[in-house]
C-alpha cells in the first residue's frame, strides 16, 4: 500500500467515493481498454491514447492508471489493486514489445506523464526515459549504435527524476550541466560528446546521494512506482492548485497517469519529431501546417535552439512517412470532427503518434473553419455556434498584436478594460495628447495615467490605447474607452506612473515621453516597443455568415450601452436592437461641455442651476435627436443624469496646489478670484463616499429642475423625430432608486414634463418610465417598485458594489490576494456574482413580475457583455442585455449558445424561479 499526502481538510470525501472496479486501462496493439468519452476516468490525455488507438492510428502503447488512484493517494491510501493491475499492464507492454523494462539488450523505456480531465498544459510533472539504469545505458548506447544519445537520456532522466521525484533543486544539476559544457567550449547542448555526458551523470549521481542520503535508483520498476506517486503529488503543487482556480477546476478530481512505451526522434538522421495542425490555427485556412526536425526529441522543436522545417519539406525528404501522416491526421480530423493539433514522432523511419487534440485557434480560425466543417458536412450549423468562443468574436473589431516571430516583453499586466491593441508613444496628459496629436508630432499616442478623469476626455478621444496604473474594469477609463472602442488596460499596479517627472517605471525600466509602448486590451498586457498589428474585419464575409446562424437561435435581445450618435451608429453596426443605458452624464464629457455641466452641479442656488442648465438643454436634445434618428424604431433607453460628484468636480487636492503656487508666486493674479470660490464649493459638495452620495435620482430629487431639463430635452426631440415622420422608441430610466417613494417622486417630473411638451408642440410620442436596480434594497422591494416602475434594469456594477460592499473604483487593491487564496474565483465586477448578487436579479425580476406580469427586464452593467453572465440572464428569463458596442457579438454568440444549451439540456428550473 502506498502512502499519499493526506489533506485533512478535504479527507472526509473518502468516503463518499466506491471503489473502482479497474484501476489501470491498457492501449496500443490495436485495441485499448478505455475510449474517448472516458476523460472522468482516464483523463484527457488517456482517453485521447485510447480513442487514437481505437481510431487504427500507430500509438506506441501503454497503460493508464485512472484518476480514482490518485484521489486515493490524496486521501492517504492507495488501494493494493493499483499496483498489482500496474503489473500485470506491464507485462502486457513488455510482451507486445517484446521488451522488458529496463533490462536486456534492448530494454523498454517509458515515458510517465500527468493527464487530467481538463488540460492543464505544463502544470504537472512528466519523466521521460524511465527504465535507464547504469545497464540499461549500455545496452542502449549499443543497440542504437547512438553512445551520445544514450548517455544524454540517461543524464536526462538523472535530472528529471532527482527534481520531480527525489526534490533535489533543478538548478544543482543545472550548474553541474554548464559547468561541464563550459569546460568542454560547446555552445549547444548536443555538442557535448559521450565522455562529457558520461562524467555528467557521475556527478548527478553524487549529487542525488549527497541531497537524499540515497542512490539514484536503479530498480526499473522501483522507478515506476516512484515517479507515478510523484505524478500524483504533482496535482497538489502550487502551480497545478492557481492554475485550477483561475480555472475553476474542481481540486479533487485528481489526474491520471500515463505511461507509454518511449519512441526516440533522436536514433538518427532516419529519425525525426514534430508538431502540426490540420488547418492554419491563425487564418483557419484549409491546409495543412506544421514543422519538424529530423534527429531530434519533441523540445527540440519548440525550444527554438534549431530551426524547423516546414511540414512540406517532409514530402520531400520522406514520402511515404509523409503520406501517411497526411493520411492519418485527416482521419483524426473526420473522427473527432475537428481542427486536430498533433505531435509525431519518427523512429528509424516509422511513424507513431504521440498526441492529437482539439486545436487552439484564432477568432478569426474558429470562424472560418466552423464555416467550412459544415460546408464539407462534417458538423451541423448547431454545433458551428458552439465552435467559437463568444469572448473570441473581439478578433473581428478590434486591431490585434501580431507576435509571431517578435521578441516579447510583458513589462506589466493590469486589467483587460477594453480589448484591441495599440501601439504608440507615450504622452503623460491629456492637454500634451492633444498636442502633439494636433501638432503632428507623434502619429498614434498611449495616454499613459494614474487613472483619468473627465478632464482627460479630450486626450483620450486623440489617444490610440490607455494605460492606467490605478482603478478596475468599472473605472472611468475602463467605462470610456469600452464606448470608444478604444484599447485600454487598466490598473497596471506594477506601472509607477509619475505624471509630474513624465516618466513611466515598470520592472527595472524608466519609459519616459515618446517612447513607445505597446497594449493588448484584451488580455491586459503592456508590452515593451512597437510591435506591428492587424487591422480590425467587421465586415469579414465568415463573421456575416457566422452571426446569420446565431441571431435566430437566441432569445435574449442584445442592447448597446451607447451615450452619443456616433456609438449607437457603431453599435447598429454591430447588431445592436436598441439602446439599452444611455448615460446622460457622458454627453458632457466633451471639452466645450464639461464646462457648462460644472457650472450646474457648482451652482449655489436655484436660479443660477436653472440658468446652467438653459445652456444644457439645446445640447441635451440635440444629441438625443441623433440618438433616435441613429436607432430609427429601436427602443432607447435614456438615463437619467448620474454622475458621482468626483468624477465631474476639479480634484479638491488640485485646487489647492494650484491656489499655494499661485499665492507663492502671482499674488495679485485675478485667477486667484475665481480659484478661491471654486474651492469652498468644492470643499462644500466633497463627500467622503462620493459613490454612495449625490447622485442617481437623489441628485433629481433634491434639485428637481435638473430632471425636468433632461425630460424636456428627451420630449422635445423625440416629438420633433415623430413630427418628421420618425418612429422613436423611448425609456426613461431613473437610476439608483432604493424605495417606492424615490421612484414616484421622479415619474411624476418625467410625467408632468412629458404632458407640457407634448400639449406645447400639439404631438404625443408613447415612452415607458422604468428603472435601474442597483441597490439592494430596490431588489428587496421590487414588487412595490414595479407598481410605478415600467421596466427594470439591473446597474450591475452598482448593485456589485452594494451587495458586496465594495468600491468599485477600488476593488485592485486586494483582488489579486482575493484570487489568489480563492476567496474570489474571479471579478465580480466582470463576471457576475451568480450566488449573491445573480441571486438578487433573480429575485427582483420575479417580485417586479409578480406585480406587472408583463414587465421588460434587462442588465445594462458592464456584465452585459460577459458570456457567462449573459448565459445566466437567458437561464432566468431576462428580456434583454445592454452590453458596450464592441461586446455586442460576444452578448450575441453567447445568447444563442445559451439558448441552444437550453434545448439541448432542458430549462435550469433552479435558475429561473426563486
Ligand atoms: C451600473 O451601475 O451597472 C450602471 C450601468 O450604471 P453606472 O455604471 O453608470 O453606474
Ligand atoms: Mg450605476
Amino acid at each position: 500500500m502506498t502512502q499519499g499526502v493526506v489533506d485533512q481538510a478535504s479527507a472526509g470525501k473518502a468516503d463518499t467515493t466506491s471503489t473502482p472496479t479497474k484501476y489501470v486501462y491498457s492501449f496500443g496493439g490495436g485495441k485499448a481498454d478505455g475510449n474517448g468519452r472516458m476523460k472522468d476516468v482516464l483523463g484527457g490525455k488517456g482517453a485521447g491514447l485510447a480513442e487514437m488507438t481505437n481510431a487504427g492510428l500507430p500509438v506506441p502503447p501503454g497503460f493508464t492508471i485512472q484518476t480514482e488512484s490518485c484521489r486515493e493517494y490524496m486521501r492517504g491510501s492507495v488501494s493494493p489493486k493499483v499496483d498489482a493491475e500496474m503489473h500485470a499492464a506491464l507485462d502486457r507492454l513488455e510482451k507486445l514489445q517484446g521488451q522488458k523494462l529496463g533490462t536486456g539488450e534492448n530494454p523498454l523505456l517509458v515515458s510517465v506523464r500527468s493527464g487530467a480531465k481538463f488540460s492543464m498544459p505544463g502544470m504537472m510533472d512528466t519523466i521521460l526515459n524511465l527504465g535507464l539504469n547504469d545497464k540499461a545505458v549500455e545496452a542502449l548506447a549499443k543497440l542504437s549504435n547512438n553512445p551520445r544519445f544514450a548517455y544524454d537520456s540517461y543524464r536526462r532522466l538523472i535530472q528529471m527524476f532527482g527534481d520531480v521525484v527525489l526534490d533535489v533543486p533543478k538548478k544543482k544539476f543545472e550548474h553541474i550541466f554548464d559547468t561541464i559544457k563550459e569546460r568542454e567550449g560547446v555552445k549547444f547542448d548536443y555538442e557535448l560528446q559521450p565522455d562529457a555526458l558520461k562524467e555528467i551523470i557521475v556527478e548527478y549521481k553524487k549529487l542525488v546521494r549527497k541531497e537524499t542520503g540515497k542512490d539514484f535508483p536503479q530498480g526499473p520498476l522501483d522507478q515506476l512506482v516512484q515517479a507515478r506517486d510523484a505524478v500524483f503529488r504533482s496535482w497538489q503543487n502550487d502551480r497545478a492548485k492557481t492554475y485550477r482556480r483561475i480555472n475553476h477546476i474542481d481540486d479533487w478530481l485528481g489526474t491520471a497517469v500515463n505511461v507509454q512505451a518511449m519512441v526516440f526522434g533522436n536514433l538518427g538522421e532516419n529519425s525525426g519529431t514534430g508538431v502540426g495542425f490540420t488547418r492554419n490555427p491563425a487564418t483557419g485556412e484549409h491546409v495543412f501546417f506544421g514543422e519538424y526536425l529530423m534527429n531530434a526529441q519533441g523540445e527540440d522543436v519548440v525550444s527554438g535552439v534549431r530551426t524547423p522545417l516546414s511540414i512540406s519539406e517532409l514530402e520531400r525528404a520522406m514520402p511515404k512517412v509523409y503520406d501517411h501522416l497526411r493520411a492519418i491526421t485527416w482521419k483524426m480530423e473526420k473522427h473527432y470532427r475537428d481542427m486536430q493539433d498533433f505531435e509525431f514522432t519518427i523512429q528509424d523511419g516509422k511513424l507513431y503518434m504521440l498526441q492529437t487534440r482539439n486545436g487552439k485557434r484564432t477568432g478569426l480560425a474558429a470562424v472560418r473553419i466552423a464555416i467550412d466543417m459544415v460546408r464539407e458536412g462534417l458538423i451541423t450549423q448547431e454545433e458551428a455556434i458552439f465552435r467559437v468562443e463568444p469572448n473570441q468574436l473581439y478578433d473581428f473589431l478590434v486591431p490585434r498584436l501580431i507576435e509571431k516571430g517578435e521578441k516579447i516583453e510583458v513589462l506589466a499586466t493590469g486589467l483587460p478594460a477594453s480589448p484591441g491593441a495599440a501601439v504608440g508613444q507615450i504622452v503623460f496628459t491629456a492637454e500634451d495628447a492633444v498636442k502633439f496629436h494636433a501638432n503632428g508630432a507623434y502619429r498614434t499616442i498611449i495616454l499613459v495615467r494614474g487613472e483619468t478623469t473627465p478632464e482627460d476626455i479630450a486626450g483620450m478621444e486623440v489617444a490610440t490605447g490607455i494605460l492606467t496604473s490605478r482603478g478596475g474594469m468599472t473605472s472611468h477609463a475602463a467605462v470610456v474607452t469600452r464606448g470608444m472602442g478604444k484599447c485600454c488596460v487598466a490598473g497596471a499596479g506594477d506601472c509607477t506612473v509619475d505624471e509630474h517627472a513624465k516618466e513611466l517605471r515598470v520592472k527595472g525600466h524608466t519609459f519616459k515621453q515618446g517612447d513607445w509602448i505597446s497594449l493588448d486590451g484584451t488580455t491586459g498586457r503592456v508590452i515593451a516597443g512597437q510591435l506591428k498589428t492587424l487591422p480590425a474585419q467587421p465586415d469579414d464575409p465568415d463573421l456575416v455568415k457566422f452571426m446569420s446562424w446565431v441571431d435566430p437561435v437566441r432569445k435574449l435581445r442584445i442592447r448597446a450601452n451607447a451615450d452619443v450618435p456616433r456609438d449607437a451608429k457603431q453599435a447598429r453596426l454591430f447588431g445592436a436592437e436598441g439602446i439599452g443605458l444611455c448615460r446622460t452624464e457622458h454627453m458632457f464629457f466633451a471639452e466645450d461641455r464639461i464646462g457648462h455641466m460644472r457650472t450646474m452641479i457648482l451652482s449655489e442656488n436655484e436660479k443660477d442651476r436653472r440658468e446652467a442648465l438653459k445652456k444644457l438643454l439645446p445640447m441635451q436634445r440635440a444629441d438625443f435627436l441623433g440618438l433616435f434618428k441613429a436607432m430609427e424604431s429601436l427602443p432607447v433607453t435614456i438615463r437619467l443624469l448620474d454622475p458621482p460628484l468626483h468624477e465631474f468636480l476639479p480634484q479638491r487636492e488640485d485646487l489647492l496646489v494650484e491656489i499655494s503656487h499661485l499665492e507663492d508666486t502671482k499674488p495679485r493674479s485675478p485667477k486667484l478670484k475665481e480659484l478661491r470660490p471654486l474651492l469652498a464649493r468644492v470643499q462644500e459638495l466633497h463627500e467622503t463616499n462620493p459613490m454612495l452620495g449625490l447622485r442617481g435620482c437623489r441628485l433629481g430629487i433634491a434639485f428637481p429642475e435638473i430632471t425636468e431639463m433632461q425630460s424636456r430635452a428627451i420630449f422635445e426631440a423625440a416629438v420633433a423625430v415623430k413630427s418628421k415622420g420618425g418612429d422613436p422608441h423611448l425609456e426613461i430610466m431613473v437610476p439608483l432608486i432604493g424605495s417606492i417613494e424615490e421612484m414616484r417622486n421622479q415619474a411624476a417630473i418625467v410625467r408632468r414634463v412629458a404632458a407640457d411638451v407634448f400639449k406645447e408642440k400639439g404631438e404625443t410620442v408613447d415612452f415607458m418610465v422604468g428603472t435601474m436596480i442597483e441597490l439592494p434594497r430596490a431588489a428587496l422591494t421590487a414588487d412595490q417598485i414595479a407598481e410605478e416602475a415600467e421596466f427594470f434594469s439591473f446597474g450591475t456594477n452598482d448593485l456589485t458594489q452594494t451587495t458586496f460592499g465594495i468600491s468599485r473604483d477600488d476593488i485592485n487593491h486586494f483582488l489579486p490576494s482575493y484570487i489568489k487564496q480563492g476567496i474570489f474565483k474571479q471579478d465580480p465586477f466582470a463576471t457576475l456574482d451568480q450566488a449573491g448578487v445573480g441571486l438578487l436579479v433573480k429575485m427582483a425580476t420575479a417580485k417586479g413580475r409578480n406585480t406587472r406580469p408583463n414587465l421588460k427586464v434587462g442588465i445594462c452593467g458592464e456584465h452585459g457583455g460577459d458570456p457567462e453572465s449573459v448565459k445566466f440572464c437567458h437561464k432566468i428569463g431576462l428580456n434583454y442585455v445592454s452590453c458596450s458596442p464592441f461586446r455586442l457579438l460576444t452578448a450575441r454568440l453567447a445568447a444563442a449558445q445559451a439558448a441552444l444549451q437550453e434545448i439541448q439540456t432542458g430549462p435550469d428550473i433552479h435558475s429561473g424561479t426563486c
